[in-house]
Parts: C-alpha cells; sequence; structure tokens
C-alpha cells in the first residue's frame, strides 16, 4: 500500500481550492476522524478528548450516522464540529460526479456541515468544482495511518509526532479497522499535543 505520511507540495498546489493546513503562525494543531460513529471507537475518542477538553471534526459516513445517531449527537453536544465524508465512502475517482453529488446530498440530510472531506482523499478536478462553492473541502498534511494494519500503533503515533507542526491537519479514523493503532496513538498525540503547547481544535 502506497500513501504520504506527509502531503507533498505538488499534491497541495494541484488542488488548490481544498484546505489542506492552517495558519502556521498559531500554536494550534486539527484532529479529524474519519468513518464514523462507531460504537465502539466514537465513544472512547470523545472521552481521550474530553480528557484533555479539547475539540476536534469528524467527517461522519451518513450511513453510519442512520445507524448510530445516539453516538453522532453526543459528538454535537460534547462541541466537537463535523463533516460530510459522503453517505456510503464513495471513492470519486471511480464515481460519476452526478451520482457523487448525489451521495453528498443524501449523507448531508443527516449531517449539518459545509465541512467535506473526500474519502480515501480522492476527488476529480471536476467534482471540486462542483462542490467549491458551497463547502470547505478539508484534506490534511498529516496521515496518521492508522488505518495499516501493517503498521504498529508506535509507527502511527510517531507519524504523527515527527512532523505535527502549528496549523497541521491531521487524519484518525473512529473505525474498526483502525481501532488497534488510533486507541493506542490518540492518547499519546494528545499528551505531546499537551507537553509542546500546541492547542487542539475543531475546524470551523
Ligand atoms: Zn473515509
Amino acid at each position: 500500500m502506497f500513501y504520504f505520511t506527509k502531503t507533498p507540495t505538488f499534491l497541495k498546489s494541484l488542488y488548490k481550492s481544498c484546505i489542506w493546513s492552517f495558519s502556521p503562525d498559531v500554536p494550534t494543531v486539527y484532529l479529524t476522524f474519519d468513518d464514523g460513529p462507531h460504537p465502539k471507537a466514537t465513544p472512547f475518542v470523545l472521552e481521550q478528548l474530553k480528557k484533555y477538553n479539547v475539540k476536534a471534526t469528524f467527517f461522519c459516513i451518513g450511513k453510519n450516522v442512520v445507524e448510530h445517531p445516539e453516538i453522532y449527537q453526543q459528538i454535537l453536544l460534547d462541541g466537537h464540529a463535523v463533516g460530510n465524508h459522503t453517505h456510503n465512502h464513495l471513492n470519486g475517482w471511480k464515481t460519476g460526479t452526478e451520482a457523487y453529488l448525489d451521495n453528498i446530498k443524501e449523507a448531508a440530510k443527516y449531517i449539518r456541515s459545509n465541512l467535506f472531506r473526500p474519502p480515501y482523499g480522492r476527488i476529480s478536478p471536476f467534482q471540486i468544482k462542483q462542490l467549491k462553492d458551497d463547502h470547505k473541502i478539508i484534506m490534511w498534511d498529516i496521515l496518521s495511518a492508522d488505518f495499516d494494519t501493517s503498521i504498529t500503533g508506535e509507527d502511527c503515533l510517531q507519524n504523527v509526532v515527527f512532523k505535527l507542526q502549528p496549523g497541521s491537519i491531521v487524519v484518525f479514523h473512529d473505525s474498526e479497522k483502525a481501532w488497534d493503532r488510533m486507541s493506542y496513538a490518540l492518547p499519546r498525540v494528545l499528551e505531546h499535543c499537551a507537553r509542546k503547547g500546541l492547542r487542539v481544535e475543531a475546524i470551523v
């Protein structure tokens, strides 16, 4: 499996309408959690965030919100931000634009947000064009790679802390697949941020 744990500059410049990171002049980082709500992973994440009194952003799959409405409500009650991650986790490169936009609209019935993150980070320039006026398309500059079952929780932690800087947007997953690595890395990333004086905030 090939992926960049740190998004390279050429990729960012190809997709200028997307947000890849925020100002490096403010000591704030943005943790994001994709693919929930999940009955085990999401409550764990919420508990960890509460412990450090910080806020994050959850890019939810519409279908999972329908399955776990009470967990979705808890994310909102705890004061975190939510974003649309399509209704069925569609790959933009393999989906026609009309079907892709319809799927986002379906998810929007359950997820009220102008934030959008394309599943797999895969979205065509045409799809971006259709979405960018009504949405902030949030990508990332740091991938924890918690979805990669061939790495350890410690690897995942290092992927994050090694490259973390003010303004970073970090991707984790509140999902079954990422659980082993995310549940190891997240508490340690939060501890790292607290020690370094990095605020952890939701994307608005
Ligand atoms: Zn996803």
